[in-house]
C-alpha cells in the first residue's frame, strides 16, 4: 500500500461542487495525495499509471442503511406490507436459519454485490456483526458495524443484557480501527423498549459511535408510537432524550409537520431508503423538506429482502424521480444534489467527513470508476447527470479501497466469486427446505 499511483480519465470528480476535466488522481499511502489537470502530471516513468480514458473518476458511494446478510432472502417474499414480511418470513427466517453459517455465506456476496455497483463503505444492522467484521476487513472494505437490539432474544443471543455485553465489548475491540467502525444499532421503537433505546444512546455516547436505528417507517409504525407513547415517533424520542448527531435514522417516511424542526435542532442524519419503502408501499419520505430544512439526508438501500438489490447507482435515480412526482416539480432535487447526498452526506452521518466523501489531498483513497465508453452513455455533457440519470451498476469500472483496487474490468481482486455463488446456493437450499417445505 506504499505505492505510489496515478489514476487518469475524462472526468475526475473531486466532489459535488467541483470537477475536473482531463484530470489525474495521484494515490499514496492509501490517501489520495493530489489531483489536478492531466498537463500538470509531474512523475517519473516507473510510476504505475492507470489511464481510464473516456472515464469518471468519483469518490466511492456510502451506503448508509442496509442487513447485508438478507442477500440470502433476496426475492424470498415480495409483495407483502411490512408488517406481514417481517412477522410470517423475515423474523421466522432469522430465529431459524441465521447462524454464523449463515453469515459467512451471505456476506460476501454482499459485498461482492456492493463492490462492484460501486460502494466503498456500507452502514449494516444486523446480527453476528463480529463475523461481518472480520469478512469485511478480509475483503477490504469499510463498514459502520451494529449489532440488531432488541427486546428478547435474537438470533446471535438469548437476551438484550447479552447483546448489550457483546456491543461493548465488539465497540472496544475496533475502537482504534480505520475499516471496521462499531456502531449502537436497537431495531426500533416499536421493537426496543425505552429503557433499552437509553441504554443504546447512552453507549452510543460513551464511546462516541453512530447510533442506527429504524424511525417512522410505516404508517402503522406511526399510529403505533402514538399509542405507546402518546407521540409520534421522533417527538417521543425527543422526550426520552434519544436524539442526537450521531443517530442515523433509517426511512423517517412519517414526520410530523413540528417534528421536522426537532430533527434540525437535534441534528439528526437521514438515511433515506426510497426503494424499499417504495416496494413495501412505506410511502415516501419528505427528502425535498429534509434538504430545505437543513437536515443532513444521506442514502441507503435497506436489505436485499425488500430492494431487492444493493445498488446505490439505481438508488439515487428513484430517490430523484421519486421526489419529483411527490411534489409534482422537476427541479426537486438535481442530479448533483443526488450525487452529494450518496458520498458527502454520507460521510457526514457516520463523522467521517474528514476522510470519507470526496477526492480532497488528505483523505481516504476511496474511488470509483466509472466507464463512458457504454452505449448507454453517450454522448457526455455532465458527468453527475450521467451517474444519476443514465448509468447502470454494471459501468462501474473499478472500485478502490483505501489505495487498493478490490474490483477491476469485471474482476474481483479480494472475493472468490466462485466459491460465493456455491455457496448462496447452499443457502437457498436451506430456506425452500426449512421455510417453504420443498423436499
Ligand atoms: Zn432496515
Amino acid at each position: 500500500m506504499s505505492e505510489r499511483i496515478v489514476l487518469k480519465a475524462r472526468y475526475i470528480l473531486i466532489s459535488s461542487e467541483e470537477k475536473i476535466e482531463n484530470g489525474f488522481v495521484i494515490v499514496s499511502n492509501g490517501l489520495i495525495e493530489k489531483t489536478g489537470k492531466a498537463e500538470e502530471l509531474k512523475v517519473d516513468s516507473t510510476t504505475v499509471t492507470f489511464d481510464f480514458g473516456d472515464a469518471i473518476i468519483c469518490p466511492g458511494f456510502i451506503n448508509t442503511h442496509t442487513h447485508a446478510a438478507m442477500v440470502g432472502m433476496r426475492g424470498m417474499a415480495d409483495d407483502l406490507p411490512l408488517k406481514t414480511w417481517l412477522e410470517k418470513y423475515v423474523w421466522p427466517t432469522e430465529l431459524k436459519l441465521v447462524n454464523r453459517d449463515f453469515i459467512s455465506k451471505t456476506v460476501p456476496l454482499a459485498l461482492a454485490e456492493m463492490i462492484s455497483s460501486g460502494t466503498t463503505t456500507f452502514v449494516d444492522m444486523y446480527f453476528f456483526e463480529d463475523l461481518t467484521a472480520e469478512i469485511v476487513k478480509d475483503v477490504g472494505m469499510r463498514a459502520v458495524l451494529g449489532e440488531g437490539i432488541i427486546d428478547g432474544p435474537t438470533p446471535a443471543f438469548e437476551s438484550s443484557g447479552k447483546t448489550f455485553d457483546f456491543v461493548e465489548s465488539f465497540i472496544q475491540n475496533y475502537e482504534k480501527d480505520e475499516f471496521i467502525y462499531p456502531a449502537v444499532a436497537p431495531h426500533a421503537p416499536y421493537t426496543t423498549d425505552k429503557e433499552a433505546l437509553l441504554k443504546s444512546a447512552n453507549l452510543a455516547e460513551k464511546y462516541g459511535v453512530p447510533l442506527l436505528i429504524h424511525v417512522a417507517e410505516t404508517q402503522w409504525e406511526f399510529e403505533e408510537i402514538k399509542k405507546l407513547y402518546g407521540l409520534s415517533p421522533f417527538s417521543f424520542l425527543e422526550s426520552i432524550g434519544f436524539l442526537n448527531k450521531r443517530v442515523i435514522s433509517a426511512h423517517s417516511v412519517w414526520v410530523d409537520e413540528s417534528e421536522f424542526d426537532i430533527i434540525k435542532r437535534r441534528e439528526v442524519n437521514i438515511s433515506h431508503n426510497p426503494e424499499s419503502n417504495a416496494k413495501l408501499a412505506s410511502g415516501i419520505a419528505p427528502l425535498a423538506e429534509f434538504l430545505k430544512k437543513g437536515i443532513n439526508v444521506c442514502l441507503g438501500t435497506d436489505g436485499a429482502c425488500s430492494n431487492n438489490n444493493l445498488d446505490i447507482i439505481e438508488e439515487m435515480r428513484t430517490a430523484s424521480f421519486l421526489q419529483k412526482v411527490k411534489y409534482m416539480n422537476p427541479e426537486s432535487l438535481s442530479a448533483r444534489e443526488l450525487f452529494k447526498i450518496a458520498t458527502e452526506n454520507g460521510a457526514r452521518a457516520l463523522g467521517l467527513e474528514e476522510k470519507l466523501g470526496t477526492l480532497d489531498p488528505g483523505k481516504w483513497a476511496d474511488l470509483i470508476v466509472i466507464d463512458l465508453e457504454s452505449p448507454g452513455l453517450q454522448p457526455v455533457f455532465d458527468p453527475y447527470s450521467h451517474i444519476v440519470y443514465a448509468s447502470k451498476s454494471a459501468d462501474v469500472k473499478a472500485t478502490m479501497v483505501n489505495g487498493r483496487f478490490l474490483y477491476m474490468g469485471g474482476e474481483f481482486q479480494t472475493i472468490a466469486l466462485d466459491t460465493v455463488l456455491h455457496n448462496i446456493k447452499g443457502i437457498e437450499k436451506l430456506i425452500r427446505k426449512e421455510i417453504f417445505n420443498e423436499a
